[in-house]
């Protein structure tokens, strides 16, 4: 089946500033403005799903749903390997209702030290991206990555959102918090993706933009 394409008025389905920003910038690139859900005043839907995959569909098809147009969402989080892969899809919940993710991420160093968890091989992580496409006929179109890296303490810059200060990619010397968004993204002609963001929007933008 030919993937659908992306053309016209896309609503992005997040209240989250840090990822609106970033979608805006990824869509950007390929000619595409899109307002968000929560400017348009749309309702969060509550994410009951048990996967990133299922969380980003029930965004994206709520918000096809409320506005008549195709939206478009994500699904993310950092999943650490020794604390069984938390805290996954609840990472937003880990920052409780004041969204303050130096608790969230003191929360991550105090479960990695219960566990002995010292040394970078014993604090391997990765960031996934769930993307969902929904189109107010019901049609879906769905995309995942993954960036792997390790936890580091103390989290080390002032630049992104979430637990980006903590993350430091493979094969980089900075953590995501010390990266431009340029830098974090890697995208092409310079990279070939480095963030899970990124590396699932390539893949939904081979097969549903045509390449820029
Ligand atoms: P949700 O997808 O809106 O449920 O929330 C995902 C949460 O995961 C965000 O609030 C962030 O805390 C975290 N997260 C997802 N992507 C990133 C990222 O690129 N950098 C830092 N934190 C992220």
């Amino acid at each position: 089946m030919p993937h659908r394409q992306i053309t016209g008025k896309l609503v992005i389905a997040t209240h989250n500033p840090g990822k609106l920003a970033e979608m805006r910038d990824l869509l950007g690139v390929y000619g595409i403005a899109a307002t968000s859900a929560g400017e348009l005043g749309l309702p969060e839907p509550d994410e009951t799903g048990k996967s990133f995959r299922a969380n980003a569909r029930i965004k994206a098809e709520a918000a096809a749903k409320a506005s008549s147009a195709a939206a478009f969402a994500d699904d993310s989080g950092l999943a650490v390997d020794a604390l069984d892969g938390e805290p996954g899809i609840y990472s937003a919940r880990w920052a409780g209702p004041d969204k303050d993710f130096r608790l969230a991420m003191n929360e991550v160093q105090t479960r990695l030290m219960k566990v002995g968890a010292k040394s970078p091989e014993r604090r391997r992580a990765h960031f996934v991206s769930a993307l969902c496409v929904a189109w107010p006929d019901g049609h879906i179109e769905e995309f995942e990555a993954q960036v792997n890296g390790i936890v580091v303490w103390p989290p080390r810059g002032a630049k992104g959102f979430g637990y980006d200060p903590l993350f430091l990619p493979d094969g980089q010397t900075q953590t995501f918090g010390e990266m431009s968004a340029e830098e974090k993204h890697g995208l092409p002609p310079r990279g070939k993706g480095l963030s899970h963001r990124a590396r699932a929007f390539l893949k939904l933008a081979e097969a549903c933009l045509g390449k820029p």
